[in-house]
């Protein structure tokens, strides 16, 4: 497939599975624009790499999800540096977990603003250029936690059952005008931050590293087996292809099984 005139702004994409739907993007020529949080020389090393392992254009937000004003303008970013945003993913996201009683308003807060609202902010603001285009793909990062709850995770799971519900609504209002929006929803993916927790987990519940994989990771996910960030990148790369023109408005699960149950 060939992206070589799009943009795709993507964010969350310093880390994880937004980076590699970044490098996706890149690899079929889009121009893209990075967002995230993090050291700034490892920021710039990502973005650099984009744009010399795949010879594209790759550009840097450190707009703030939480923040309304600074998601506006790394859609604008997008539109002044290459002309236009294309694609946009919402895909920055965090996670908090705790009981109900105990949960902390302001970490409540956070996640709502940044699983959520931050996507309601940047699709508000991307819209008009792609209607003038008659041409976008908006995906959502969403979880197997869109379709099914776990306990203690009360923000994540809401914001997450949230962002199905904006893409349904946003998907039948542009469906006459050539952009389709969906959201992908992985199990469990291995990525940086899952890995970080195994070693803790085993500490924690005194556990070989196989069975903190196995009986507490993967314990959801009958495949036993991690989604990886390419997967899920290369889900991302074909909701932008024609071949997907007419996949609108779903909520698509790549999760091993886990919402067959
Ligand atoms: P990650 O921690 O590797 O990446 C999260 C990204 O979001 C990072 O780039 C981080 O800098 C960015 N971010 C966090 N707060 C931000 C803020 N205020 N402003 C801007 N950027 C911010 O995690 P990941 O596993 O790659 O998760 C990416 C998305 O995938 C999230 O929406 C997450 O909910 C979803 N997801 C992950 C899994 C999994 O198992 N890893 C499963 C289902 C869904």
């Amino acid at each position: 497939m060939n992206l070589k005139s799009k943009t795709a702004v993507v964010t969350g994409s310093t880390s994880g599975i937004g980076l590699a739907i970044a490098r996706a993007f890149a690899k079929e020529g889009a121009s893209i624009v990075i967002n995230g949080l993090g050291a700034p020389d490892e920021i710039e090393k990502a973005r650099a790499g984009i744009e010399s392992e795949f010879g594209v254009k790759a550009v840097y937000s450190p707009a703030d999800m939480t923040k309304p004003d600074q998601i506006e303008e790394m859609v604008r970013l997008g539109e002044t540096t290459f002309g236009s945003v294309d694609i946009l993913v919402n895909n920055a996201g965090i996670q908090f977990v705790s009981p109900i009683e105990d949960f902390p308003v302001e970490k409540w807060d956070q996640i709502i603003a940044i699983n959520l609202n931050s996507a309601f902010h940047s699709i508000r603001a991307a819209v008009p250029g792609m209607k003038a285009r008659k041409w976008g793909r908006i995906i959502n990062t969403a979880s197997a936690h869109s379709l099914v709850a776990s306990p203690y995770k009360a923000a994540y799971v809401a914001a997450k059952h949230g962002i199905t519900g904006l893409t349904k609504t946003v998907a039948l209002e542009l469906a006459t005008h050539g952009i389709t929006v969906n959201c992908i929803s992985p199990g469990y993916v291995w990525t940086p931050l899952v890995e970080k927790q195994i070693p803790d987990t085993m500490k924690a519940r005194g556990l070989t590293k196989e069975q903190v994989i196995n009986d507490v990771m993967l314990e959801a996910q009958p495949t036993k087996q991690f989604v990886t960030v390419d997967q899920v990148a290369a889900l991302a790369v074909f909701l932008s292809s024609d071949a997907a023109s007419q996949i609108t408005g779903a909520n698509l699960s790549m999760d091993g099984g886990w919402t067959a149950k």
